[in-house]
């Protein structure tokens, strides 16, 4: 299958996403659900202590991701 072909040769090409924390292009991260978080961020919020106020802007971030677009 062509449709194949093209996936697995996508897949292995290093894509450059645009991470939900920074807003950077980056070519390496982690996805979650649909959106993606550079590898940096990821460290960065992991590092992060939770009473320090960085870490509220980062779960700011997060919750666009975890909340889905329903408005009920
Ligand atoms: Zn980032």
């Amino acid at each position: 299958m062509e449709v194949e072909e093209l996936n697995s040769n996508l897949a292995h090409r290093q894509f450059e996403e645009t991470c939900i924390i920074c807003e950077n292009l980056k070519p390496k991260g982690i996805h979650l659900y649909t959106s993606f978080i550079c590898t940096d961020c990821e460290h960065d919020l992991i590092q992060t202590d939770t009473s320090d106020p960085k870490y509220s802007y980062f779960l700011n971030k997060l919750k666009k991701v975890t909340t889905p677009e329903i408005f009920s």
